[in-house]
Formats: structure tokens, sequence, C-alpha cells
């Protein structure tokens, strides 16, 4: 079959295929232990799943407006309002099919052929395909180690083209934990405005931030950033909702309803009874998501000191979301290289870092138990002597 070119490259999300992979070796009896995951392990909370539940028993089992029901655009602007200080109308708002299709659909209605986005390296695996599908070129910058796998607004200045659309900022980061703060996004935002680029600022990771470390919306700077921002946020991490598939975003109106338009010819609405469900999370008391944060803190804390304590491997404390991005450079291995041979010969399942764009990196998420966290540090520290 002649494949379409905008698709032809595109490649399959090693986040997924690998998560997948490992659940299937331990249905088939394999004892993996698994830090691919992507999703945190917890249970969606009690209240939010009986919200579902009633939606179901009262028939709200019909399409809504495709943007998504009126009473979760306006608990979203009220969410956007209280946590990010951020002034929208319920016009400037799409629910979508999860944070990730709100990000396809953006880029979708910005980008024309050979339009330049920006993604700082490390990104998450789906920005650059993203870009592609859209007809768009990705142009990486890379955030160093040094500064936390940050970019700086000077690189950011350095890297501005004709053809630049837009710029990707995910704070907190997937797949590094990194978090900028206030000052460094308003040098940023400084750039941005100053050359009239695009901001898409995935947020989706929003809640899960630690010590110190303090969410900003980069859209909540000024008038100026808040007209040229989308700002990305969904119900999957904070709520441990990921198979709900409610996402939504925030923008200019003229754009938002360009994607509302998208949306009514290719998903139609989000599933209503998910986003029912999504009007009681976002309407009742943060408590759950403290509740998973303290077991967030906890295991980042072990699996940090055990990674640091094993020769040739390192990982810089994460600020936010659930994962470490390891320095591997020492084995002398790529990442796939290391990857697949820690599954094979000791049954660990990790995320290449070559899929978030550094090869000499891996990804390991600590949203799974902390006995599992534990067994599986043991299976890495004695297989990195044997290599
Ligand atoms: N952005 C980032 C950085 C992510 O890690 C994820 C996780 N899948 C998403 C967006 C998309 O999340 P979802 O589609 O489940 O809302
Ligand atoms: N965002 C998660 C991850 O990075 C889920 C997988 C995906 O959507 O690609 O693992």
């Amino acid at each position: 079959m002649k494949i379409a070119c905008r698709v032809q490259s595109l490649t399959s999300s090693p986040t997924l295929a690998i998560t997948s992979k490992a659940k299937q070796l331990k249905k088939s009896g394999v004892d993996v232990v698994s830090f691919g995951a992507g999703e945190p392990d917890f249970d969606t909370p009690v209240h939010i799943k009986k919200s579902a539940i009633k939606a179901i028993n009262e028939g709200f089992t019909k399409y809504t407006p495709s943007a998504g029901m009126p009473q979760l655009k306006q608990a979203i602007v009220e969410k956007l309002k209280r946590d990010n200080n951020l002034q929208y109308d319920p016009s400037q708002i799409v629910v979508s099919n999860g944070a990730k299709h709100s990000l396809y659909s953006i880029l979708q209605t910005i980008c024309d052929k050979g339009d330049e986005v920006i993604i700082p390296v490390p990104y998450w695996v789906s920005y650059p395909e993203m870009v592609k599908v859209a007809q768009g070129k990705a142009v990486f910058i890379l955030g160093e180690e040094k500064n936390k796998f940050k970019i700086t607004a000077k690189q950011f200045e350095k890297a501005i083209k004709k053809k630049t659309r837009a710029l990707i900022i995910n704070s907190p980061a997937n797949p590094t934990g990194c978090v900028y703060t206030k000052e460094e996004l308003k040098q940023i935002a400084d750039i941005a405005a100053n050359y009239g680029i695009c901001v898409i600022s995935d947020e989706i990771y929003e809640k899960l931030v630690y010590d110190k470390a303090e969410h900003v919306s980069i859209a909540s700077l000024n008038e100026k950033m808040l007209s040229l921002t989308f700002t990305v946020n969904g119900l999957s991490k904070a709520y441990s909702m990921t198979g709900w598939r409610i996402g939504y975003l925030a923008g200019p109106k003229d754009a938002v309803l360009k994607i509302s338009n998208l949306q009514d010819h290719s998903t139609s609405c989000p599933n209503s009874i998910a986003q029912a469900a999504a009007v009681t999370a976002l309407t009742s008391s943060d408590e759950c998501i403290d509740k998973m944060k303290k077991e967030f803190v906890k295991r980042r804390n072990y699996i940090v000191d055990r990674i640091n304590a094993i020769k040739g491997l390192s990982v810089i404390k994460p600020e936010g979301a659930f994962y470490v991005f390891c320095n591997i450079s020492k084995t002398g291995l790529n990442s796939l290289e290391f990857a697949q041979r820690l599954l094979d010969e000791a049954q660990v399942a990790v995320i290449p870092g070559i899929g978030f764009g550094d090869d000499h990196y891996i990804r390991l998420s600590f949203a799974t138990s902390t006995e599992q966290i534990e067994k599986g540090l043991d299976r890495i520290s004695k297989w990195v002597k044997l290599i």
C-alpha cells in the first residue's frame, strides 16, 4: 500500500512499547521488574470512580459538545484561575482525549509545512513525531545535565529563525523531572514575546513537584504571554486517570475555535462518562493527590540514593514528575544495548534514553511499588558489575 509521506517515517512510542513488552513478559510468567511505567500505580480515587458510575446510571451516555461539556469547561476555567493564576473564558478551552491529543491538535492547528518547532532535549518521546505529522520541522536544543537538563533563554534565542513557529516547554519534565523556576521562565517568555513565538506549555506533571520546587505557568507571567501560549494539562497523572483519557488545552480564542472544529471532524467529544468524572476530580480537594505525592517523594529519595551508590551510574534528584534520568555513559553501552541487555540478562525493564533524544541515559519510572523498586535496584547493581 502507498503510505502518505506525512506518516512514512513515524515511529511507534518506545515508552508504550517497552511498558507493554514488560507487561507481556510478566503475564507469560517471567519475573520482570518494570521501571517503564509512565503512569501512577495508584488506583483512581474512589470519589472520582463513583461519579462515573453515577453518570452511567443517570444516562449521561450521549455526545457532549465536541470541545467538552460546559460544566467541565467551567471547572477547568476555575482550576486554571485557582492554581495557575490564569484568566480564561470557557470559549478558550478544549477538552480532549488526553493531553497527548491536545498537543497533537495544537500542532496540527499552528504548523504549516516547514514551520520550525523548538524542542528542548531531553524531550518527551511524542513531541518530535507530532511535529513531523504536522509537517513541521523539529529543531532541538540541548538542556545540559549541568543545568539540570534545562535550556536557557540564550540557547532559545540562538535557535530562533525566520520559520520558527513555537517552543515546547514541559515543566515538570518527562523524562528528567526538571522544573523551571519563575525566573528562568521569565527569561524565556521575554524572548518568546519579543519574537512573537508561540509557547506550548505542557503542564501535565504540574501537581507532582517536590521539595521547594514550585510550578509556574508561563502564560501567567504577562498578558503578551497569555496571548502566545497554549497551556496543556490533563487528569492522567495528578488523579491517576491515564485510561480515562481526559486532557485539555487553553489558548488564544481564534486558534482554540479551529482546534474545536478539528475535534468536530476527528474525534467528536471525549468520553462523556470520563468528562463527568473529571468535573468531580477538578472540583474536589487535592487530598488524594497529596497522598500519592508523599509516596512519590519517599520512592524518589530511595531510588536516587540507590542508583548513585552503583559504580558507573548516576542521577540528579528530580524536582518533579516520577522519573529519574540515569546517566549510563560510564558503562560504555548505548541506551538501547543497555536496556535490551538489562531486560534479557536481569529481567529489568527501563526506557532507553535515545527515545528522549539522548543515548547516554536511561529512564526509570518510580511509579511502581517500593518493593519492586528495591528488587529492581538489587538486580541492576548486581548486573552492572558484570558488564
Ligand atoms: N505530556 C507528557 C510530558 C507526558 O509524559 C504524557 C504522558 N503520556 C502526556 C503529555 C500525555 O498524557 P495523557 O495523554 O495521558 O493526558
Ligand atoms: N507519558 C508516559 C510515558 O512517557 C506514557 C506513555 C506515552 O504516552 O507515551 O511513559
